[in-house]
């Protein structure tokens, strides 16, 4: 695993929200977790992205307490949380299917966890549900039942419920994905909004990594139960540090060759050259895998001129995306000029635009 540098630093604070060390769950001696060590800042708000099986849901859990580690400590402010169940440590959890209480109003929803805890400050009760429901844009819509909302309400009101006692740390498990694509970019945003203006640190956990590049402060990239990478949105986009990564987030395009000069630093992919960025760590006879973004591919030369077969022209509004054949091999390719299939053309790629990933990674 590798904890990218940051790209751009927006990590609130150096004290720690929560953490995790060495976590490891296992389900009837199947490991779901493996090994898992983070730490979130105070105020930052850190996804978990990965496909589905890679153990996102069960991290969220073990912090909630709902799933004990056979392995590793937890700590939240600092704290270990060994031994304490998950109404005492201090959090609010959004699921993805609302969970509200139907017999309840939205006020008595939001209320429910003040029964049990304060209000922050000296405020009543239902002053500081009259807060929440202002926070998440749902004022005047205290009275009406749950079955009387759309599921973007709801989820307003399950976020609001979760804030209500003022909790450290506030847990998302997919709390969109049952919603239509154009509400889910509105409610993400909204989300990150209500997050920033408490400043309260929170784990999102998401499959969907558009929706954890456009949110967060930081991202875990997940498979197999392990952490992939660690990094800011950015790094993780620019920087991918494995070949998984490189393909998880976001379109890609992987040439495998072999390193075949130090100076300047180049690669050898299927017999055509490719120049490496100046600086690049390899050694001769190395096996490398190359990526390169298909945004950043070029119609014309470049420092590595690839002459390829349009197969395909994909209209997305804003660009084009081609799909071509090079001696065999798919290449995509995000542009603004205009081809058409069969075209014969070059490729141009910028030895800057080339990342490496070694292939033990
Ligand atoms: P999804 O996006 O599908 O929710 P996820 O990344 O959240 O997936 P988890 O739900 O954390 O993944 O599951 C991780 C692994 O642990 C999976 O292989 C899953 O089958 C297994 N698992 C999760 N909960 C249990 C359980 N209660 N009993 C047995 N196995 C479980």
């Amino acid at each position: 695993m590798t904890d990218t540098a940051d790209a751009v630093d927006r990590t609130p604070s150096d004290e720690s929200g929560v953490e995790l060390d060495g976590i490891s769950v296992a389900f009837d001696g199947v490991t779901a977790l493996d090994d898992i060590s983070l730490s979130v800042a105070e105020g930052e708000f850190f996804t978990l992205v990965g496909p589905s099986g890679c153990g996102k849901t069960t991290t969220l859990r073990a912090i909630a307490g709902f799933e004990p580690p056979t392995e590793g400590t937890i700590r939240i402010g600092g704290r270990s949380v060994e031994g304490v169940p998950p109404e005492e440590r201090d959090i609010g959890i959004v699921f993805q299917n609302y969970a509200l209480f139907p017999n309840m109003t939205v006020r008595e929803n939001v209320g429910y966890g003040l029964r049990f805890r304060d209000s922050p400050g000296d405020q009543s009760p239902a002053a500081r549900i009259d807060e929440l429901l202002d926070l998440v844009d749902m004022e005047g819509m205290g009275d009406r039942d749950p079955t009387e909302l759309s599921g973007g309400q709801q989820q307003r009101v399950a976020l609001a419920r979760a804030l209500a006692p003022g909790p450290e740390v506030l847990l998302l498990d997919e709390p969109l994905s049952a919603l239509d694509a154009q509400l889910r970019e509105r409610l993400r945003v909204t989300v990150r909004d209500i997050q920033q203006e408490l400043g309260i640190t929170t784990v999102y956990v998401t499959h969907d990594q558009a929706e954890a590049l456009a949110i967060s402060d930081r991202v875990a990239v997940m498979s197999d139960g392990r952490l992939e990478q660690v990094g800011t949105p950015e790094a993780i986009y620019r920087e991918p540090a494995s070949r998984f990564v490189a393909t998880f987030i976001g379109d890609n395009n992987l040439f495998e060759g072999t390193v075949t000069d130090t100076a300047p630093p180049r690669a050898t992919i299927d017999g055509q050259p490719f120049l490496l960025p100046a600086g690049s760590e390899v050694s001769a006879g190395e096996s490398v895998t190359l990526t390169v973004r298909p945004e950043a591919i070029e119609l014309g030369d470049g420092d590595a001129t690839l002459t390829v077969t349009v197969d395909n022209v994909e209209f997305l509004g804003d660009a084009y995306r081609l799909h071509c054949d090079w001696q065999g091999q798919s290449i995509l390719v995000k542009t603004s000029a205009w081809t058409q299939t069969d075209d014969a053309v070059e490729l141009g790629i910028d030895r800057d635009d080339v990342r490496i990933i070694l292939d033990s990674d």
